[in-house]
């Protein structure tokens, strides 16, 4: 009996192990996708303003061409207007220079607008990519780092499951079979001394029946508090 239950704590000194490293990493994938994601978030935008700043880029070369184009159509007019002798058409091509004049003043407005706002999603994107650079960039050597510690953990996760693996092997096939059922269930430690009458994981008085069973040590005895298996104290 007494090594039946020395093969179960083996295992159960393994088992806290893994549930320490467990929980001590269980927030770590997610602190990580939450930093990619951040990390994304800035690349993004920086993207975002880089892509703004070459669509206006190329709305202010194309508000150009339109003025460079009118100036030359109003000059052709002009020079026409010289040999022209009837007035009607005189008047008509008047008319014309007018409104190309006029359409010339709006589109050097939308220009100034265009022009305006290219210097403002520029700076914009400077100070974002002064910001990646700062507070950003550093971000990926942290993960770089939180992995390692993160797959440094699974490594040893994976050699204390092989180390308790042989020696689940060495264990009695009816007493593990109770332990693993409790554990499946239940955070470690499965098996807990009695600190006299008394269980020894929640402090609740152990009914005399039961003591005397975990005294006898002839048979795995279960906690009626908390249902971890009782052995007597070691002290
Ligand atoms: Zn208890």
């Amino acid at each position: 009996m007494i090594e039946k239950i020395k093969a179960l704590l083996d295992i159960q000194n393994i088992d806290v192990e893994i549930s320490k490293i467990s929980n001590e990493f269980k927030e770590m994938p997610e602190k990580i996708s939450f930093i990619n994601n951040r990390i994304e978030t800035e690349e993004n935008k920086m993207q975002n303003l880089s892509l703004k700043v070459a669509e206006l880029e190329g709305m202010s070369k194309d508000f150009q061409n339109n003025v460079a184009d009118i100036e030359e159509k109003v000059k052709l007019i002009e020079d026409k207007l010289f040999s022209i002798n009837s007035a009607k058409e005189f008047e008509a091509l008047q008319k014309e220079t007018g409104d190309l004049k006029r359409k010339k003043i709006e589109i050097e407005d939308n220009q100034l607008k265009t022009m305006e706002d290219i210097e403002r999603y520029k700076k914009d994107s400077e100070q974002t990519k002064t910001k990646f650079e700062e507070e950003i960039l550093p971000m990926k050597d942290e993960i770089g780092g939180l992995e390692e510690s993160l797959g440094k953990s699974k490594e040893e996760i994976a050699a204390l499951n092989k180390k308790r693996l042989d020696l689940s092997k060495e264990a009695d096939k009816d007493f593990l079979k109770i332990y693993e059922r409790l554990i499946t269930n239940n955070n470690p430690p499965i098996i807990s001394e009695t600190k006299g009458e008394v269980c020894g994981h929640c402090n609740m008085k152990i009914p005399p029946q039961v003591y005397i069973k975990v005294l006898q040590e002839e048979e795995l005895v279960l906690a009626p508090c908390c249902k971890k298996i009782l052995i007597p104290s070691s002290t």
